[in-house]
């Protein structure tokens, strides 16, 4: 056979502030056939998520950076194309951590294979993945949410807010998400959130949650900072709960810490933070549970699609003017 030619995103350059098209350099490669235990994939959808930009610096953190001159790594769906293992075969969708490229082999011990007849292949890479996964750990785990409380969700119209928005509702949390501009706001009233801030028109965020939550919130759902973060310390009613989820606010540019986190003193806040892949044991029983709440129509979601490799970097840029609905894929076939 002949070899498989693949396009691939590379990282040249460490971006300074917002990243730019400059700090990303397309190659094409050529794969030979895959190896014993391996199998072929070509990948149909892709994930550009806001992490990767912590990713892009050369920092210690929870995940080794990029390396610069090499394929950038992230959320994809493929199908498999060649498989020299029992387990898969060729027709197969398969969940991976090697988006940014077309194509790749790799040891199916490392795919996971997905059903791509119960729901959309690239819901695995949203609602169904670990957007979803990432709202449910964060409500239930960091915030503990429980019925009759009032949550605030910040970047609430995006991929990781609105599933965080829909799973606290269905929980019997009253909801108020933030997010910029009436299209996200009305995208908000569709599914059911209780009150809608749009934090680019209002002229005090911190006195729209306010008034949004006359008593105060219970929970919040950071996945902003900056002065999302600053309302919400100053609406939380004693002993609220915080699932520090995000900060993009200050992912470019390192932003001033909240003015007035010492309220979380005198209010005895719980700040807590958290990483998805801590809680991969949730996987599962997460899947069953968004699976029927898919089912029965009381999840929804939405995505905003670019098309074609060459696209990742800008698809991932606008996720920091906020040019995405829901969540952002790059369609790959
Ligand atoms: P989104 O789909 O929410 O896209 C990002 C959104 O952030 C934009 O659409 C924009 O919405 C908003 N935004 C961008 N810049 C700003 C700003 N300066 N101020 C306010 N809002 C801004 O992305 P995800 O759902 O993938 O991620 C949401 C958050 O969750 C991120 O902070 C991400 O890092 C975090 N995350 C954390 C994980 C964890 O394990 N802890 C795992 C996955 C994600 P708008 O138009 O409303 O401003």
């Amino acid at each position: 056979m002949t070899p498989e030619l693949s396009r691939e995103i590379r990282l040249r350059s460490r971006p300074e502030g917002t990243p730019s098209q400059a700090d990303f350099t397309t190659a094409t490669v050529s794969l030979e056939a895959p190896g014993p235990g391996e199998v072929q994939v070509r990948n149909d959808w892709m994930s550009v998520d806001p992490y990767m930009r912590g990713r892009m610096r050369d920092q210690p953190s929870y995940v080794p950076p990029f390396k610069l001159g090499e394929a950038l790594q992230g959320g994809a769906v493929g199908t498999v194309i060649r498989s020299n293992h029992p387990d898969l075969e060729p027709g197969d969708t398969v969940v991976s951590m090697l988006g940014w490229r077309e194509a790749f082999n790799a040891p199916a011990a490392s795919l996971s294979k997905v059903d791509g007849a119960r729901l959309p292949p690239e819901a695995y890479l949203g609602v169904a993945g670990l957007p979803g996964l990432t709202a449910y750990v964060g409500l239930l785990q960091a915030a503990e949410i429980k019925p009759g409380d009032v949550v605030f969700v910040s970047a609430a119209a995006g991929a990781v807010g609105s599933a965080a928005c829909q799973i606290a509702r269905i929980t019997g949390a009253t909801v108020i998400g933030s997010a910029g501009g009436p299209e996200k706001c009305a995208y908000l009233k569709e599914i059911g959130v209780d009150q809608v801030i749009d934090y680019k028109a209002v002229p005090d965020l911190r006195q729209a949650v306010a008034e949004a939550a006359p008593d105060g919130i219970d929970a919040y759902f950071d996945n902003v900072g900056g002065a999302h973060l600053e309302a919400a310390l100053a609406v939380a009613k004693p002993f609220a709960r915080f699932a520090l989820c995000g900060m993009i606010s200050g992912y470019n540019e390192a932003g001033a810490g909240p003015a007035n986190l010492f309220l979380a003193v005198g209010k005895r806040l719980r700040l807590q933070g958290f990483i998805v892949s801590d809680r991969f044991d949730m996987m599962p029983g997460f899947i069953e549970e968004m699976s029927a709440w898919i089912g029965s129509g009381r999840v929804t979601w939405r995505q905003t699609v670019e098309t074609g490799i060459e696209q990742a970097p800008s698809a991932f840029i606008k996720l920091f003017t906020g040019e995405n609905l829901g969540k952002m894929l790059v369609r790959l076939n």
